[in-house]
């Protein structure tokens, strides 16, 4: 009978292959009777050497294995035979105490020591308890625990995994990660990101696949199926491989098959990230200039000539396409010095973006000053200003009020709008479309807010999921609004850079999509694999899925990707 768990994609990939459990080691009673002394020298002797094979087997992953991964098993061979850590066992063997309970004492002692020193010290606790494990698997004569030795290709699965445990993974052979617990920004995820294997995290029911069953492995859209024809999931393996071959051929400007035009834009941070997103050629304009990145280490706020100069060079690069400059949103996870208050006990539900209008009341009037000043001398940029954090209706009136005075004192021509990524904005989302000239969506916010999720939480990942069915209901209310009333309405949070929610947003109304640059053809190459219809047929698919992972695979099979369910 066919399953599928469902979990949050970190790196795409579609793989089948036999499931293979993370071994976790099973620690005996830390108490046992007192070893006989005329048996005692021989248990430090086994000991030893245990302690050495387990030495000498991470020396040789160290050999396979190159950068970081090599570094990290070197330090654990190391730690292995670590004179202090052996003595400490040996003395207690000595004393009577049989090796694996010795072991368990000892490396007790050590993690307490480590811990006590903090900083990097602390950090080679998880390493020690894992070298423990090893050890006590060849003293009980059973195989160490860790990732299986197959000799085929599998998919792996385990509760959770640390650095030390992911090092020596060979992308060969591990076809794909899968984990219960973890999250975007777990240990997992940065070790499959960096080996390039397709991970999926927060798969709550992982536990139901058996060790050797074969799975259908789609980290593009974070599920794992079980009791699929092999058949069937060969040519989903296939098609992924041809999505993989397209994306890299992909060309812009992006269009739905049925020709219907999709802007893709960058998300840029500074000068440098302008000019960079633009070399790429794909990006038409810029969907999101996040200014507080630009400005996150300065002490002082910069003078207006000083702004001007930082947002003519963003400017530079775009002549005949669409600029995107948000205002400062300093406060919470952006701190930038000079406009954010010290020690507010809630920071991301405090002084953050529009509200630092309050105790800096200069700083946004410098800073539209020097926006509309380098947007005069651009008249080739359609230069666009939004706000981020907007909450209330008086919020929106006056700003676009101060950016409509700069237009009319400064000679700029500066669109104004605001960021929806507050809920209270986005239910009365009919009342903000008429006083500004366009919208954005901040998908990360949004979430974050309404799912009352600090979005930083790597325990709370799942929360903080675009594709959560509550913040999509969200987007999918503004994005019709905005529609129906005729005002551009684009998405500029990470949501807009997953290729098939990009098509739900299309779907639903967005007229423009804006990314980090490298996420543009996978964008790009989705859009133009479907018609209009399709993509609002996977707006409307959406609507009633209980959950993210519900919600994500009822929208690729209205999109054809993958069976109805
Ligand atoms: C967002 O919240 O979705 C957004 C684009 O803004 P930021 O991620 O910079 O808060
Ligand atoms: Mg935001």
């Amino acid at each position: 009978m066919s399953s599928t768990i469902y979990g949050t994609p970190v790196v795409q990939g579609v793989s089948y292959a036999p499931a293979a459990w993370f071994r976790r080691p099973c620690l005996p009673s830390e108490s046992a009777p007192p070893l006989p002394p005329h048996l005692r020298e021989d248990e430090v002797s086994r000991f030893l050497a245990c302690a050495g094979s387990v030495s000498d087997g991470f020396f040789d992953k160290a050999s396979r294995a190159t950068g970081d991964a090599a570094d990290v098993l070197i330090v654990s061979a190391s730690l292995a035979t670590d004179r202090a850590w052996t003595k400490e066992v040996s003395t207690r063997i000595r004393a009577g105490i049989p090796a694996i309970q010795a072991v368990i004492a000892a490396t007790d002692r050590f993690a307490t020591r480590f811990e006590t020193a903090g900083g990097i010290m602390a950090e080679r606790t998880a390493d020690l308890r894992d070298v423990r494990d090893r050890v006590i698997a060849h003293l009980q004569g059973v195989p160490e625990p860790g990732i299986p030795d197959l000799g085929r290709p599998f998919i792996l699965l385990a509760d959770d995994l640390s650095p030390a445990d992911t090092a020596g993974l060979d992308p060969s052979s591990c076809l794909g990660i899968a984990t219960e617990l973890g999250g975007p920004t777990s240990h997992t995820s940065i070790i499959s990101r960096q080996l390039g294997i397709p991970c999926v995290v927060a798969a709550r029911r992982l536990g139901e696949i058996a060790d050797g069953e074969p799975v259908l492995f789609d980290a593009t859209v974070g599920t794992l199926e079980t009791g699929v024809d092999e058949a069937e999931a060969g040519r989903r393996v296939a098609a992924d491989r041809e999505r993989a071959e397209t994306i890299a051929r992909w060309r812009g400007p992006a269009r739905t098959l049925d020709g219907v035009r999709v802007r893709l834009a960058a998300n840029i941070q500074d000068p440098a990230s302008s000019a960079a997103a633009a070399a790429a050629g794909v990006a038409e304009g810029v969907g999101l200039a996040r200014t507080e990145l630009t400005f996150l280490s300065a002490q002082v706020e910069p003078s207006v000539d000083e702004q001007v100069g930082v947002y003519s060079a963003m400017l530079d690069p775009w002549d005949g396409q669409r600029v995107v400059i948000r205002t400062l949103d300093a406060g919470s996870d952006k701190p930038v010095p000079y406009a954010t208050l010290r020690d507010e006990p809630n920071p991301a539900l405090g002084v953050r973006g529009l509200r630092t209008s309050g105790p800096y009341p200069t700083v946004l009037h410098h800073q539209l000053d020097a926006l509309a000043i380098a947007a005069a001398a651009h008249p080739q940029v359609q230069t666009s200003v939004m706000a981020p954090m907007v909450s209330t209706l008086a919020e929106a009136e006056w700003f676009a009020s101060l950016v409509r005075e700069r237009n009319e004192e400064l000679g700029s021509r500066m669109l104004a709008g605001i960021m929806i990524e507050v809920p209270s904005a986005a239910i009365l989302i009919d009342q903000f479309v008429e006083c500004v000239d366009f919208v954005s969506v901040g998908t990360n916010d949004l979430a974050q807010y309404t799912m009352a999720v600090d979005r930083q939480s790597a325990d709370l990942a799942e929360y903080s999921d675009p594709w959560q069915p509550a913040p999509l209901a969200l987007m999918r209310r503004v994005l019709s609004a905005c529609a129906a009333a005729g005002t551009p309405c684009g998405v500029c949070g990470e949501a807009a850079s997953d290729p098939v929610l990009a098509c739900v947003l299309v779907g639903w109304g967005a007229s423009s999509l804006s990314m980090p640059v490298g996420a543009i053809p996978a964008v790009g190459a989705m859009l133009g694999r479907v018609t209009m219809d399709e993509c609002r047929c996977a707006g409307e698919a959406l609507i009633g899925a209980r959950d993210a992972g519900e919600g994500r695979y009822r929208a690729r099979a209205a999109l054809g990707l993958v069976p109805a369910p």
